[in-house]
C-alpha cells in the first residue's frame, strides 16, 4: 500500500521541525512497511525566493494529489516587504482554499509532565484532552461586503460580514459529532445567538444535524463568551467544542495556552470526503509560526510538528495504533525530564531539536518492541 505524503517545510523553524518527522516516517517505512511515499515542495518565503510566489502551481498540484500534506510554518522578517499577494501566509491560505479545508481541528492536550508549565493550577489542566473544531472557510473572515468606505465627512467605515449558510454549519457540526464518537461522545456548540442572527441559525442547524444523524452524541450549547470563561475555569468539562471561524480562532488559542507552550500544539485541517473514495483532503501543521527569533539554532521544539504527524496517521490513514504510540512516545520522553528550551523547567535536562526527535523516535521504536 502506498501512502502519499507531500511535505511543505516552509520557513524558519519549519524545516528543522519537519526533519524530526522524517525520522519517524523513515522508521515506519523501514520497520513497519508503512509505505509512505514522500515528495517535498516549497511554501511561504522560501517559495517566494525560488519562484516569486508563495506557492507554485506545480506544488499546489502535488498538494491536491497527495493523501495528506504536512506543513511546517511560513513567514519571517525577510519577507515583510514582499507584495501582498506573494506574502508567505498567502501560500497557506491558497492551500486551505483550493483544498477546501473547512474543518480545523485543534486538540489541547496537557501532558502530565507539563501540568506545571500551564498558567492555570496543575489540577485544572493535568490530563486535559479537548478538541476544538473550528469552521475555517466561512464566516466573518471571508463574508462580503468586506471593505473600508470613506464617508466623506472625515470619517471612514470598516465593514466585515458574518455570514453562514445551512450547509456550512451542517458539515462542520457533522465533523464535530463524528470526532466526538471517537472520544468522550460529547459536543458543546458555541455561538452568540443572543446578539447575532448567524448565531441563531448556527444553533438551529447544529441542533437539527444532531437530531437527524447524531442523537447518540451528547450535545450542549453555550454562548461563546461564557465558553471562554468556562475554558479557563474548568476546561475538563469539555470534550469536543464546535464553533465558527472567529470564535474558533480565539477559543482555540485560549485552549492552546492551557497546555503550556506553542511548541506543543498540533492541528489538522480537513476537507469534505471524496464521494468515490471517502477520503478527505487534509493538511497537518503545528499551531506555531516560523519563530524567526530561534530559527537555525537547533533549539526549536519539534513536538507540535511530530504530533501533527500523529494526527495525520489517525485521520488520513486510520493508523490509530501508530498515532497513539507516537503520542505515548512523546509523553514518555517528557516523563524522563527531557525538554527543549521552551518547556524547560527546574530539574529537567535541556536538549536540542534533533535530540528531542531522536528521543521520540527511539521511544516509538521501543514501544513497538
Ligand atoms: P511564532 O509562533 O513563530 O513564535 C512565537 C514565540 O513562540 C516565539 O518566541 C518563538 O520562538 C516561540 N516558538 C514558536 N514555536 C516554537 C517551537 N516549536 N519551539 C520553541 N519555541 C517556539 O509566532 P510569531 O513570532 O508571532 O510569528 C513569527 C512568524 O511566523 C511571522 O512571520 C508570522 O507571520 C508567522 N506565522 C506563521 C504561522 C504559520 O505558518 N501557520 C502561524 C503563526 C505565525
Amino acid at each position: 500500500m502506498t501512502r502519499k505524503l507531500f511535505l511543505l517545510p516552509g520557513d524558519g523553524i519549519g524545516p528543522e521541525a519537519m526533519n524530526e518527522v522524517r525520522k519517524l516516517i523513515a522508521f515506519m517505512n523501514d520497520k513497519q512497511n508503512a509505505g509512505f511515499e514522500t515528495d517535498e515542495g516549497l511554501v511561504g518565503g522560501s517559495a517566494y525566493d525560488a519562484h516569486g510566489e508563495s506557492i507554485s502551481d506545480a506544488d499546489m498540484d502535488k498538494a491536491m494529489a497527495a493523501d495528506a500534506v504536512l506543513f511546517g510554518a511560513v513567514g519571517g522578517p525577510k519577507w515583510d516587504d514582499v507584495p501582498y499577494e506573494a506574502r508567505p501566509e498567502a501560500g497557506l491560505l491558497r492551500l486551505r482554499k483550493d483544498m477546501e479545508l473547512f474543518a480545523n481541528l485543534r486538540p489541547a492536550i496537557c501532558y502530565p509532565a507539563l501540568a506545571n508549565s500551564s498558567s492555570l493550577k496543575p489540577e485544572v489542566v493535568e490530563g486535559l484532552d479537548i478538541l476544538i473544531v473550528r469552521e475555517l472557510t466561512g464566516g466573518v473572515y471571508f463574508g462580503e461586503p468586506k471593505e473600508i468606505i470613506d464617508l466623506g465627512n472625515g470619517q471612514k467605515r470598516g465593514i466585515d460580514t458574518q455570514v453562514y449558510d445551512t450547509y456550512e454549519i451542517e458539515r462542520i457540526s457533522g465533523v464535530a459529532f463524528e470526532m466526538a464518537r471517537t472520544r468522550q461522545n460529547k459536543v458543546c456548540s458555541m455561538e452568540k445567538r443572543n446578539v447575532m442572527k448567524s448565531g441563531v441559525l448556527w444553533n438551529e442547524v447544529v441542533t437539527a444535524t444532531h437530531g437527524a444523524n447524531y442523537s447518540d452524541v451528547e450535545l450542549s450549547h453555550m454562548l461563546a463568551d461564557a465558553g471562554g470563561m468556562q475554558l479557563v475555569r474548568w476546561p475538563k468539562q469539555f470534550d469536543v467544542i464546535v464553533c465558527d471561524n472567529l470564535f474558533g480562532d480565539m477559543l482555540s488559542d485560549i485552549a492552546a495556552m492551557l497546555t503550556g507552550s506553542l511548541g506543543m500544539l498540533p492541528s489538522a485541517s480537513l476537507g469534505a470526503p471524496d464521494p468515490k473514495t471517502g477520503s478527505r483532503k487534509a493538511l497537518y501543521e503545528p499551531v506555531h509560526g516560523s519563530a524567526p527569533d530561534i530559527a537555525g539554532q537547533g533549539i526549536a521544539n519539534p513536538i507540535a510538528m511530530i504530533s501533527s504527524f500523529a494526527m495525520c496517521l489517525r485521520y488520513s490513514f486510520n493508523m490509530v495504533d501508530e498515532a497513539n504510540m507516537v503520542e505515548k512516545a512523546i509523553a514518555n520522553v517528557l516523563e524522563t525530564g527531557k525538554r527543549t528550551g521552551d518547556i524547560m523547567s527546574d530539574g529537567c535536562t535541556q536538549i536540542s531539536t534533533s535530540e528531542m526527535g531522536d528521543a521520540i523516535s527511539e521511544e516509538y521504536a521501543s514501544l513497538l518492541g
